[in-house]
């Protein structure tokens, strides 16, 4: 059993961090298993090398040790580029050159009011540039984005995985990912980000199997992305791990916590004092990975 805690170095943890990470290690304590960590930088614009430090300080801090060194997404690039060449050549992506603003338009109008369509990865994408002629045998473009070609992609095949956690909507167990949901709910996602090179998505899914990550342990707000992920384990022949998706920490008001919001920073209650037992029993959890009531 190996799992993992894959922050972005794009601000303090706070809170929810804590609580997804603990849950990961007290897991893989339980299981005799083990817990790493990755730095998922791919967004250079945001990610800082200071975050990450205080990444590493804060995960200390709370008690938790993982194998060095550490995988750095900002430094396995060739591996995210060599799976994109291998779905360019299958014919699975496309180049898209959309703004959010041509997407919008794209979007026939909606009625005042109306809600526009959105999945897990932002406005579903109304298919544009998807019939772009491109001449075979070409190169991958890597002045544009590219997206997956979800039709393509499913090609009315069934997905499945194991939930050992819940959905928002409390989905656990086995779920089925169904062609209509793929094409009409998720759309043709982006892969490829023109600034980046590469993706959430696509670097989650290679990294995930590149560790040998045999259970994904990630906050609720990520289960619908699952779909995506399972789509891409099977067009790039990776193994598809457990899923366990945990609840998310709240404020009062029942808001998601922010990075921006440095009251629930874990060096805010570092600062304040307080030990990594209260920060364990704040969120619910044993007072240690080994204790019972796990
Ligand atoms: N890097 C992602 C985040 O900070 C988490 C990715 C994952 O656990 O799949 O939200």
């Amino acid at each position: 059993m190996r799992t993992r805690f894959a922050p972005s170095p794009t601000g303090p943890l706070h809170l929810g961090h804590a609580f997804s990470a603990l849950v990961a290690y007290d897991m893989a304590h339980a299981a005799e298993g083990e817990f790493l960590l990755r730095i998922e930088d791919i967004d250079t614009s945001r990610a800082r090398p200071a975050w990450e430090a205080q990444i590493y300080e804060d995960l200390q801090w709370l008690g938790l040790d993982w194998p060095r060194p550490v995988l750095r997404q900002s430094e396995n690039m060739a591996a995210y580029e060599s799976a994109l060449d291998r779905l360019w050549q299958a014919g699975l992506l496309y180049p898209c050159s959309c703004n959010r603003r041509d997407i919008l338009e794209a979007m026939s109008a909606p009625q005042e009011g109306a809600t526009l369509p959105m999945g897990p990865d932002g406005l579903i994408y109304p298919g544009t540039c998807r019939d772009t002629p491109r001449a075979p045998g070409t190169d991958r473009p890597r002045d544009s984005a590219l997206r997956l070609d979800m039709r393509r992609a499913v090609a009315q095949r069934l997905f499945a995985y194991t939930e050992t956690g819940a959905g928002p909507g409390g989905e656990t167990g086995l779920i089925t990912v169904t062609p209509d949901q793929l094409i009409q709910h998720v759309g043709d996602v982006v892969l490829s980000r023109r600034d980046m090179g590469t993706s959430y998505h696509l670097s989650v899914v290679m990294d995930d199997a590149a560790q040998g990550i045999t259970h994904v342990t990630r906050g609720a707000d990520l289960f619908e992305a699952t779909a995506i992920h399972v789509v891409l384990q099977d067009l790039l022949d990776l193994p598809t791990p457990l899923y366990h998706h945990h609840r998310l920490i709240r404020d009062e008001a029942g808001k998601r916590l922010a990075k921006r919001d440095d009251a629930r920073a874990l060096a805010t209650y570092r600062d304040q004092d307080l030990q990594p037992a209260d920060i364990r029993s704040m969120l619910g959890l044993p007072s240690t990975a080994g204790s019972q009531g796990l």
